[in-house]
């Protein structure tokens, strides 16, 4: 069949070509602004610990931390490691809000957890995403977490609970303190409503980046203390230890 000029215009602007957000090009997927050849380059995770996701240099281990104070969590999902370009894309979206990358990072962390889930990982009940202080809520925004679950909860058919946690004391500026400071912070900073039900539930807490753990260990002990059965965790990227050469992963 001859396809009439126009009819071939009309269809062509049905589907349109997707631009990579990190170098123009044009995309092959008609899904995600994101060409192959960047996404082969994203700094993805490759060993790491089981349990928190620590880069490390052999599979299938758990790192010394987890094995002498093994955290609240199951496990740690991540796809990257917090190096270039992912760490920018993260800080754009967060502090630029620019939602495009925002959303372009959803959607790749739920293609890796929807992953995760065929490689045999448990499903959670519910997602729950680390709150904000409302002050803090109001000067960002939004809570990039939370915009993170609300991708994650449509794309993995599971449901987003909103008020379930919320932050009381803001967090100082994190980036500089040690795990012993981050962790005195992080006592008393987060409430788990008394009435939420939690009782027998797994749940998987969605944060942006898992740095030291302190946030994901401190609620992971709240929701256990509330009933949960199981807490995972879902992030975008976990930092390597400072100073390690792993940080060129
Ligand atoms: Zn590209
Ligand atoms: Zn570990």
């Amino acid at each position: 069949m001859v396809m009439l000029p126009w009819l071939k215009h009309q269809l062509a602007t049905l589907q349109p070509c997707l631009k990579c957000l990190l170098c123009d090009e044009t995309s092959e997927s008609t899904r995600l602004p994101l060409c192959s050849d960047c996404e082969r380059e994203l700094p993805w995770l490759r060993e790491h610990c089981t349990v928190c996701a620590l880069p490390m240099h052999s599979p299938d281990l758990i790192c010394g931390d987890c094995q002498k104070q093994p955290p609240s969590f199951t496990t740690v999902i991540a796809p990257w490691s917090y190096s270039f370009p992912i760490d920018s894309m993260i800080n754009r979206f967060k502090h630029q809000a620019q939602w495009p990358l925002g959303r372009l990072l959803g959607d790749l962390l739920g293609d890796y957890v929807q992953h995760s889930f065929d490689h045999g990982l448990t499903r959670p009940d519910v997602l729950l995403a680390v709150p904000l202080t409302p002050h803090r809520q109001r000067q960002r925004g939004f809570n990039q977490a939370q915009m993170l679950g609300k991708s994650l909860s449509s794309q993995l058919h599971t449901p987003l609970q909103q008020h379930v946690l919320a932050r009381i004391i803001e967090a100082p500026a994190q980036q500089g303190l040690d795990a012993l400071s981050r962790k005195k912070n992080l006592r008393n900073a987060f409430v788990v409503k008394p009435d939420a039900g939690l009782h027998g539930l797994h749940i998987a807490l969605v944060d942006d980046v898992l740095t030291t753990g302190a946030t994901a260990q401190s609620i992971s002990r709240l929701l256990l203390q509330a009933g949960a059965a199981r807490v995972d965790i879902y992030c975008l990227a976990r930092t390597p230890k400072p100073g390690s050469l792993l940080d060129l992963y």
